[in-house]
């Protein structure tokens, strides 16, 4: 079986060993030990800025966005969010679900998000921005220049979603004035599913967090950052998927950021040039190293997808909504390389052309 996809990713062996062992028990000194360690690398890998804390949340990525939206806003709040694909349009029906009035910027399936659009919304009273930094749906990495720019002009909190794009793209949270940052295990960090991480800016803590009382027993921040200075959660974390984090972490700080990033920037690049040979076309605007949309000219995705499933037992990203007929997504985070990019092309020409009855 082969991963192609952007989470859960294909996992080094590692971290499956890790996975494959005991569980242990976790109120103890030791398991303390680790989580602190683990949050310490985190924070310096995104440059989480000082007086910056994580929330460690056993939940899916969308837990941590709507746990975000609300411990971190209210109904007084007006905020901008970044529309461009589903993940955009989760934070619009979060923001709906709590009351927090928000506009939103929509744009379409071939729109590059630009200065210009953001401008409009300037002297607006926007109170926060909300963005999924990579739009997996689409592809889309947003410039976080013009965003960044566009929240220290508003004097308004910069609020990503980052599940895509940490340890993906460069991220950098501090050198950024990012307020809150979203991660999640399945994707940059290719660990198992069920961890997402929700580190918060100091002025965030001290200015929404702290004497905050919010209605929800299990997404209480508070109740998380008091715990997590001794390393610990209010309720029990998924222990095992923890230690896997710990153990990713230290092989991508041994390894190196950099290091870490240019292979996933190899692997894209050399998968792009080799897609020139399939009869689909790319999104003109910058796309993520997470993955890469192929847009079919015929409506073929789904029958390909199924195709590399049954006979090559490799999996790529369908696309959901209008686009799941024409567009295939094709990850390249965990392990793969530019040798499986070879043998995914040759097994995508032949099921296009077995599709194509050619
Ligand atoms: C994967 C992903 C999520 C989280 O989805 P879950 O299925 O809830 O884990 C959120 N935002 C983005 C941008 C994603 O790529």
């Amino acid at each position: 079986m082969k991963l192609f996809t952007v989470g859960p990713t294909q996992m080094r062996k590692e971290i499956l060993d890790v996975g494959g062992q005991m569980i242990p028990y976790f109120r103890t000194k030791e398991f303390s030990d680790i989580m602190l360690d683990s949050d310490a690398i985190l924070r310096e890998l995104m440059n989480a800025g000082d007086g910056a804390k994580s929330v460690y949340l056993t939940a899916s990525g969308t837990a941590a966005m709507e746990s975000a939206v609300m411990n971190c806003l209210t109904r007084d709040d007006k905020v901008l969010v970044i529309e461009g694909g589903t993940f955009g349009h989760r934070f619009v029906e979060i923001c709906r679900i709590h009351r927090v009035p928000f506009v939103s910027l929509k744009l379409h399936s071939d729109e590059t998000l630009t200065d210009a659009h953001l401008r409009k919304f300037d002297g607006q009273g926007i109170t926060a921005l909300l963005v999924n930094m990579d739009e997996t749906s689409t592809g889309q990495l947003y410039n976080v220049k013009i965003l960044s720019d566009f929240c220290r002009r508003n004097h308004c909190y910069f609020m990503v979603d980052a599940i895509s794009s940490f340890l993906i793209d460069s991220y950098d949270m501090a050198g950024n004035g990012v307020d809150v940052t979203i991660v999640s295990s399945q994707k940059g960090m290719c660990i198992a599913p069920g961890l997402s991480v929700v580190v918060l800016s100091r002025r965030m803590i001290e200015e929404r967090i702290e004497n905050r009382r919010i209605d929800s027993l299990y997404f209480n921040y508070a109740a998380y950052l008091k715990d997590f200075e001794r390393g610990q959660t209010p309720f029990t974390p998924c222990v095992g998927i923890l230690l896997e984090m710990h153990h990713a972490l230290h092989l991508i700080r041994d390894e190196g950021l950099s290091v870490f990033l240019k292979k996933i920037d190899t692997v894209a690049k050399d998968f792009r040039k080799r897609a020139r040979e399939l009869p689909v076309s790319l999104p003109s605007f910058p796309l993520s190293n997470a993955v890469t949309p192929l847009i079919f000219k015929d409506r073929i995705a789904q029958k390909v997808f199924e195709i590399l499933k049954a006979e090559y037992v490799i999996f790529v990203n369908p696309t959901g909504g209008e686009r799941a007929e024409t567009v295939l997504r094709v990850a390249h985070i965990g392990d793969i390389s530019t040798k499986d990019n070879e043998m995914l092309i040759a097994a995508m020409k032949e099921a296009i052309a077995k599709v194509s009855g050619k």
